[in-house]
């Protein structure tokens, strides 16, 4: 399996799981559309949810909104990567197309919270890379939730109050980006992803692949 190679040199690597967590309105949705635009070989992971669909989202393609019958179906059948209860509402993670993509050798990337980010690093460790999205000032958050204009004031309210919360937990994580800037702030994710697919733990080939090398200098 190779992946963001041509594989000529033999040299490839596993596919990675890039979970991206934020207090909402810290930017993460923009900055996971933009790696998918722009990195070829990325997966969005499409979370299962039982909150109600917002104004412009698309069913299977935000979320598959399923309701809570369904949901703890999913659950049972151990059709869930992870999933946790946020804001009321259940997220969790189908396992099966992160597994094809993975076993592809494609990344996949997650948009969870801090719990389903526990989860994951406690199932495969080895795989997943974590960034925790801050954003610059608590007045830029709130703008922020107030310019979506997709939820109440009193959801705005509890959303607040749980981004401190949510906060709590950025030591879990392997980066922290401060979202000053989107571009700016999409570069430093960018690159992180970049490294991180060239980590030597994560490829194989390399040994033969150094090896070859060798032989040929030394003729
Ligand atoms: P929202 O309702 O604003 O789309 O998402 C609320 C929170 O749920 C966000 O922090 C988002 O990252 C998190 N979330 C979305 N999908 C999942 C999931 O499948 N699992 C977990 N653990 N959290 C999720």
């Amino acid at each position: 399996m190779t992946v963001g190679g041509h594989g000529l040199d033999g040299v490839e690597r596993r596919g990675l799981m890039f979970v991206l967590s934020s207090p909402s309105g810290a930017g993460k949705t923009t900055l996971s559309r933009l790696l998918i635009e722009r990195m070829p070989g990325l997966n969005m992971s499409v979370s299962a949810t039982t909150r109600p669909m917002r104004p412009g989202e698309v069913d299977g393609r935000d979320y598959h909104f399923i309701d809570k019958a369904k949901f703890d179906l999913m659950s049972k059948r151990n059709e869930l990567l992870e999933s946790a209860v946020v804001f009321d509402n259940r997220y969790g993670t189908p396992r099966a197309p992160v597994e094809a993509a993975l076993s592809a050798g494609q990344d996949v990337l997650f948009d969870i919270d801090w719990q389903g980010t526990q989860q994951l690093r406690e199932k495969s460790r080895d795989d997943v890379v974590s960034v925790f999205i801050l954003p610059p000032s608590a007045a830029d958050l709130e703008k922020r939730l107030h310019s979506r204009a997709q939820d109440s004031d009193e959801v705005i309210r509890g959303r607040m109050s749980r981004a401190s919360h949510e906060m709590s937990h950025w030591a879990e994580y392997d980066y922290i980006v401060i979202n000053h800037d989107i571009d700016e702030a999409f570069a430093e994710v960018q690159s992180i992803l970049k490294a991180e697919r060239l980590k030597r733990e994560r490829r194989t080939g390399l040994t033969t692949f150094v090896r070859k090398l060798q032989q040929q200098l030394e003729q």
